[in-house]
């Protein structure tokens, strides 16, 4: 008798569903998780949020995967073999706790800079900059200096905040989207989905980007940049709009600094700074008297062409005028620049024209009325419909910053900035430089057993800012802040092993890192910097980094180098501030917050990384962590969440404040908070007023609905800044101007790159090495279906991507004889690797790509000795020094930008050439296994999560029955 199974079309998923925030990319959307007999059933996106709307990616709905990853550390763990051999044994968390404790209590009490602590990708550096603020030491930085901090600081110096987190395309008026470099992790949903809104309303999408990948695929116009000469495509583009005069002027001198007069006195010592009032206020020539008048007077109508005469013989002249001079330079000529950029000059000016026509002939009116904090009454609000988004693609290149500024001054002429169909601000941005605190951690500021005089990273307004001693000495060990990286408002995380090492500021007595791979994906010269992590001093034989804490939540690389590790649970166990304070998942019409909570307990000896940060300031009696008699003052994360205020009324979530729990914003407390997030939805939002949605860093209505909200206390509006009068002060002191001067070796240097309008120069790596023997670019893209490292473990997602080959173009395939399938080598300056071959079109002729972050070290994520990642899945890293090539003095730069610091990844030149036939098919260079951490479980071989639900769900019955 034939049986045949009945499926069960409706059939129980979950006992229950719980809602928090993802955290399998740094997007933090809001999701659904099916909870099963006490497991995981199913993530689906939360639709009631934000961020997503209910849209969930790849990454997202395999969370269940990373939750149960056999690659998770289960207990705390001391190192009992020699450094890198991943040789642990278990120990109690009160071992760790006061082994960690017993080293940095001395650090605190004598010279706290002797604690290096750093933290990746985390989401908590509201509450890990406060810890270091505590514990007193400057060196504390995130991963901004090594991902994009010349997007960040570009946008915070230029229009008050940048893409992303800053802000975002006005999806629904846009009529032309222009995406530069790659970007497709920042941010991944929200573009997706404002993507999809774009080609169903018919508008166009565009992508400058050296290959056609990702976001690039569905564009509708692509331009195969070549790398590293984005900024020089951008000043061809102003060009083009000003000669042809297609920029919105009344925008200009309203709401930017093109018409601020600038002092006109070559060799003084004010030469380029803006002419200012006995107020301190930047003045503008005014049409009606002719005269010079404070750039916020009412009613003023300011010139953006004249010339002041000076008492003392110089002029003063609108910055519009230096604009003009700098841009229609004959430099920036399509047909001049075309060959290098690798766009004929055609497509540039067609590029500029089809610009002007989106934001002129487009124009978008809203009749909202609204009033300037110049008290101009406004009936309507004028949109110039065209956005743009870009992030590390043209940011990790050592011109990035300037190329960043250029990006948006050319958003700026197009009068596209914070208006309809433009790119809006998500509160709390916009938030210029001079808002942010400056950085401390000079000398003065820094005293043993004490906090710090204020945060270890902000906003420099200056030489006399830097972080300097009066030698002119670096003191942070990632020599931010100094003349090496003025600029550099993230830190240089990928600077702080090799100058620990190589003690130069100084050596540091304890590296303490939290979600960074350092030892593999994270680093450039990764060979090298697995030798320093193990480096040894010839006379005392130990360690040249003392002592190394690492916290994760998986056996990551970095791992094996650590000398203690403080096991982190995975985001679905935790406590987590998704906060205003730090990095926001704000709308540009709404504020909102978020949090994570542990929708599942623990079933390890693991504990939230931010609980045991609070354990070990407490046991250290760090102020703010401690309560009078000295007990802790918070028992976890959670409780900090709901407790802490940063100052009065201002807390980590803005959501549910006051004893009522109905303040927003601002308020005391609320006992009940995390409960009414839950409540709600693992989230809180709520709308800013209409007459607040545009125009937010000249609208009164916004300022005061922002100061309501806690971001200031006072109104803060202000000018765009296309011209800056910061890099100007830099650029001053590099021609002999102040107290604070770069030493000699860096003056020619700051002359040439601190331009105050924004230039572009060749990117540094191609200028050093001899361009004909390395006449090749070499990139990363992000795959969407991966976050770094994250990704290339779990077992869901390596099917997707369970290798990396390099990608050529056919022309280079065949050039050197190869194709698909086969394998090269690829050498830079620095290295050799021998890799798999991929070929496909849509690549700029001079380049070659691959995935990041997909190859993996023997042994490292708990993955099989052979696995693909291992054998055909390899990092470009290896072929990246964190110095440039030494010049003819022997000096060596870094391979950074130098007004930021950022890390010149995509600087890379290489060649290439075919690997024998009787070569391995296995990528070079592979590394030794690493051991398995003690109590890791095996992989299954064969991997069948779900399969119990499935037989549950379905009977077995006689056919006819
Ligand atoms: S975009 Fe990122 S945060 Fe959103 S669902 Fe995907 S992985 Fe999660």
């Amino acid at each position: 008798m034939s049986v045949e199974p009945i499926v069960e079309h409706s059939p129980k998923v979950a006992d229950e569903v719980k809602k928090t925030t993802c955290y399998m990319c740094a997007c933090r959307c809001g999701i659904n998780v099916h909870l099963r007999d006490g497991k995981v059933r199913y993530i689906e996106g939360n639709r009631d949020h934000p961020v997503n709307k209910g849209v969930l990616c790849a990454k997202g709905s395999a969370g269940i995967m990373q939750h149960y990853s056999p690659a998770r550390l289960r207990s705390p763990l001391k190192r009992v073999g020699p450094r890198g051999s991943g040789q642990f044994e278990e120990i109690s968390w009160e071992e760790a706790l006061t082994t960690a404790t017993g080293w940095l209590a001395p650090i605190r009490e004598t010279d706290p800079k002797k604690l290096a602590f750093f933290t990746g990708r985390d989401q908590s550096q509201a509450l890990t900059g406060w810890w270091a603020q505590q514990f007193g030491t400057p060196n504390f930085a995130a991963h901004g200096g090594f991902c994009s901090v010349n997007m960040a600081a570009g946008g915070i110096y230029t229009i008050g905040g940048a893409f992303w987190e800053f802000g975002s395309p006005d999806w629904d008026l846009t009529e032309m989207f222009v995406l530069f470099g790659v970007a497709e992790d920042h941010d991944s949903n929200p573009i997706k989905m404002g993507l999809g809104k774009l080609k169903n309303r018919g508008k166009r999408v565009v992508s400058v980007n050296p290959v056609q990948t990702g976001y690039a695929a569905i564009s509708d116009d692509w331009y195969g940049v070549t790398p590293g000469t984005d900024g020089l495509l951008i000043l061809s583009l102003i060009r083009e709009l000003m000669l042809s005069g297609n920029i919105d002027v009344d925008y200009l001198r309203r709401y930017t600094n093109a018409p601020w007069l600038v002092i006109r006195n070559p060799g003084a010592a004010d030469d380029g700074l803006f002419l200012r009032d006995d107020d301190g206020k930047p003045q503008i020539l005014d049409r009606s008297s002719g005269k010079p008048v404070a750039s916020n007077s009412r009613g003023a109508a300011a010139q953006l062409q004249g010339e002041v005469k000076l008492d003392n013989g110089a002029v003063a002249v609108p910055s519009f005028m230096l604009m003009a001079e700098a841009y229609l330079d004959d430099a920036y000529n399509p047909d001049v620049i075309a060959g290098k950029v690798g766009i004929p000059a055609a497509r540039i000016r067609q590029l500029a024209a089809d610009l002007a026509e989106a934001a002129f002939a487009k124009e978008i009116v809203i009749n909202q009325p609204w009033t300037d904090w110049k008290g101009e009454h406004h009936e309507t609000m004028i949109g110039r419909p065209v956005s743009m988004h870009a992030m590390r693609g043209i940011s990790a290149h050592s011109n990035g910053f300037q190329t960043c500024r250029a990006l948006h001054v050319l958003q700026l002429i197009l009068g596209s900035v914070e208006v309809p169909g433009g790119f809006r601000f998500k509160p709390p941005y916009p938030k210029p430089a001079e808002v942010h605190p400056k950085p401390a951690g000079r000398p003065d500021q820094v005293t043993p057993g004490k906090p710090m005089a204020g945060a270890p990273l902000g906003y420099v307004l200056g030489p006399d800012d830097l972080i300097i001693g009066k030698d002119g000495a670096p003191q942070r060990i990632d020599k931010a802040y100094s003349w090496d990286a003025p600029m550099s408002a993230h830190g240089l995380m990928h600077m702080v092993i090799s100058n620990a090492v190589a003690g130069d500021p100084y050596p540091v007595d304890v590296l303490f890192m939290y979600m960074a791979n350092m030892a593999w994906n994270s680093s450039m010269n990764t060979r090298g910097v697995m030798d320093m992590l193990t480096a040894k001093d010839d006379e005392t034989g130990e360690y040249k980094i003392p002592k190394i804490i690492y916290s994760d939540a998986y056996q990551s690389e970095m791992v094996a180098y650590a000398d203690l590790i403080l096991p982190d649970t995975t985001y679905l166990e935790r406590h987590d501030a998704i906060s205003l304070l730090d990095r926001p998942i704000c709308e540009a019409d709404g504020v909102a917050d978020a949090i994570r909570w542990p929708v599942l307990p623990p079933d390890r000896d693991v504990r939230g990384f931010q609980s045991v940060l609070l354990d070990i300031g407490a046991r250290l009696g760090l102020p703010g962590m401690v309560n009078e008699d000295g007990s802790a003052k918070y028992a976890d994360y959670g409780d900090y969440i709901v407790n802490h205020e940063r100052k009065p009324g201002i807390g980590p979530l803005a959501g549910f404040r006051g004893e009522n729990g109905k303040a927003e914003g601002r308020g005391s407390p609320n006992p009940a908070q995390l409960d009414a997030y839950i409540e709600n939805g693992g989230f809180w939002h709520t709308e800013i007023p209409d007459a607040a949605k545009y125009y937010k860093m000249a609208n009164m209505a916004y300022q005061e609905f922002a100061v309501e909200m806690g971001f200031f206390d006072s109104p803060q509006p202000y000018d765009f800044q296309i011209y800056s009068e910061v890099l100007q002060k830099f650029r001053l002191a590099a021609e002999g101007h102040g107290e604070v001067q770069p030493p000699e070796h860096l003056r020619a240097r700051v002359k040439q790159c601190f331009t105050p309008l924004p230039s572009w120069y060749p990117p540094f790596e191609g200028s050093a090495i001899d361009e004909d023997e390395f006449p090749i670019h070499a990139l990363t893209q992000r795959p969407m279906a991966m976050y770094h490292s994250w990704g290339s473990q779990n077992p869901w997602l390596r099917q997707i991507h369970g290798y990396n080959p390099m990608f050529l173009s056919q022309t280079l395939a065949s050039k050197i004889g190869v194709g698909e399938g086969d394998w090269i080598w690829v050498t830079s300056h620095h290295g050799k690797i021998r890799v798999p071959v991929a070929v496909m079109e849509g690549v700029n002729e001079h380049t070659i790509w691959t995935w990041n972050a997909i190859g993996k070290r023997k042994g490292a994520w708990q993955l099989d000795a052979d696995a693909p990642e291992v054998k055909k899945g390899f990092l470009l890293n290896h072929l990246i020094h964190e110095l440039l090539p030494p010049k003819g003095d022997g000096m060596r730069w870094a391979n950074s930008d130098p007004i930021t610091g950022q890390a010149a990844w995509f600087d890379l030149r290489v060649k290439i050439e075919a690997a024998a036939a009787d070569e391995p098919a296995e990528v070079a260079p592979q590394f030794d296994q690493i051991a398995s951490p003690p109590g890791l479980t095996k992989p299954e071989a064969m991997l069948r999560y779900g399969l119990e639900w499935t037989k549950s769900v379905t009977k077995q019955t006689k056919k006819g029955q």
